[in-house]
């Protein structure tokens, strides 16, 4: 066995509104097989429900933030310090050499990895991890995505002044709420399911032809526009940019199957854009007072073009139009218990012999390494980032000529 034991620190997270943590006391009793001690800020647990002593009691020794920073590796759920003022400080707490790893969103956030490369920190973004399939204990996406699918169906229901079950009583037949998801990824199927449980009549779309069968398979009605898009999905199961044209022939087909329900949950995305708008304000305004629209697709600017990121608005026909963020974090506990499983799985991929050993030949580490040695490594990132200095630049030169 290795003298030295790699030292992972986990510390409380910064984000505003962020409930979850990146490691639980469940999972240290396997990292410490591996030769992994932790070290975790006092409180990083508690808004997810695992105390201190949890912590303490696992093996894990409890420290400052400080000393959180001063660990081999730093395990975080929001990483790299991209995220506001006390983000911000956390960069001058990482010391070269570093590893670092969490969700960092770099290709909508690349001069984040500038940040961290300066540091010479070695940057793991886990929300890059390939979608193969030895990868998918590690998948972060997918894990949260369960959360926000849940979240999303959940939020609606409150919001919803009438009930998902369709009910018998002596009082009358309440009928059942109807249900459009848009979006049947990891979050859509996960929402299908969820408001099929609670009563739900439920019809579902999505671009891939594949999603279909899996629409179907959980009992909900796969919606087919007669478009064309030829095939959305790309190799790793994403959908692709479908362009101006096609979107908006999405939005017209779309407008009178949403007039017709009574909850709209839009959960579509590709990756590195903006999310499509697919819900029209129009078509909002077709929908029946008392209707709930949920745009979890709010933090990448939204499905419904009235979304606005972490507001309720309530439209002149009494829809009301939600984006809410951070949806995962509102199941802390649980989305933190998943989000550990894949920390954990990515932690021990990295070490060999008790000591981190990066195989760069491997696709899992290849594709998620973000910076090393003071540079922005991952292709994809560095163009992000020249795109953002190039319009940077030009702004800088459109000010100048008063434009
Ligand atoms: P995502 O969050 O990127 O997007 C959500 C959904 O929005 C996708 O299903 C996408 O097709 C859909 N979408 C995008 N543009 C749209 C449009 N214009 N109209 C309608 N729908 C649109 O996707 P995701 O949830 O991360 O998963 C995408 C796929 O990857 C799924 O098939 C999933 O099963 C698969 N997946 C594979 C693995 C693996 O193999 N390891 C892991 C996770 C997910």
């Amino acid at each position: 066995m290795s003298a030295h034991r790699i030292v992972v620190g986990v510390p409380r997270e910064t984000f505003p509104g962020e409930a979850r943590v990146a490691l639980v006391p469940t999972v240290l009793a396997q990292l410490a097989k591996a030769g992994i001690d932790v070290v975790v800020e006092t409180g990083a647990g508690m808004a997810a429900g695992f105390p201190d002593r949890a912590y303490a009691d696992h093996g894990a020794r409890l420290g400052t933030r400080d000393e959180v920073f001063a660990a081999d590796v730093v395990a975080q759920v929001r990483a790299w310090g991209e995220y506001l003022d006390a983000g911000r400080d956390d960069l001058d707490r990482m010391h070269p050499d570093q590893v670092v790893v969490g969700i960092a969103d770099p290709l909508a956030a690349p001069d984040a990895a500038r940040h961290v490369a300066e540091r010479k920190v070695t940057a793991f973004a886990l929300d890059l991890v390939p979608r193969i399939t030895r990868a998918q204990v590690m998948d972060v996406l997918s894990s949260q995505a369960t959360v926000v699918g849940y979240r999303a169906v959940v939020i609606a229901a409150d919001h919803l002044p009438r009930m998902f079950p369709m009910l018998t009583t002596a009082a009358g037949t309440v009928p059942p709420a109807q249900v459009l998801v848009v979006g049947a990824g990891v979050a859509g199927l996960t929402a299908i399911a969820t408001a099929r449980r609670l009563g739900a009549v439920v019809q579902a779309y999505d671009v891939r032809r594949a999603a279909r069968s899996e629409i179907e398979s959980l009992g909900a009605r796969a919606v087919v526009l007669p478009l064309e898009p030829g095939e959305a999905g790309d190799s790793g199961g994403y959908a692709r940019d479908l362009g101006d044209a096609l979107t908006q022939r999405q939005q017209e087909l779309l407008a009178p199957v949403v007039a017709g329900v009574d909850v709209v949950i839009t959960t579509a995305s590709v990756p590195g854009k903006p999310a499509p708008v697919l819900v029209t304000e129009e078509a909002v305004q077709s929908m029946a007072a008392g209707s709930v629209v949920v745009d979890a697709a709010a933090e990448r600017g939204g499905n419904c073009a009235l979304t606005r990121a972490g507001r309720r608005v309530v439209t002149g026909n009494g829809v009301t139009v939600l984006g809410p963020t951070n949806l995962a974090s509102g199941a802390a506990h649980d989305a933190s218990v998943m989000y550990a499983k894949n920390m954990t799985a990515f932690l021990l991929h990295l070490v060999h012999d008790g000591q981190i050993a990066l195989d760069l030949e491997d696709e899992i580490v290849d594709g998620t390494l973000v910076a090393r040695d003071g540079e922005v490594v991952h292709p994809a990132v560095r163009e992000a980032l020249e795109a953002q200095e190039e319009d940077a630049a030009q702004g800088e030169r459109d000010e100048e000529m008063g434009r």
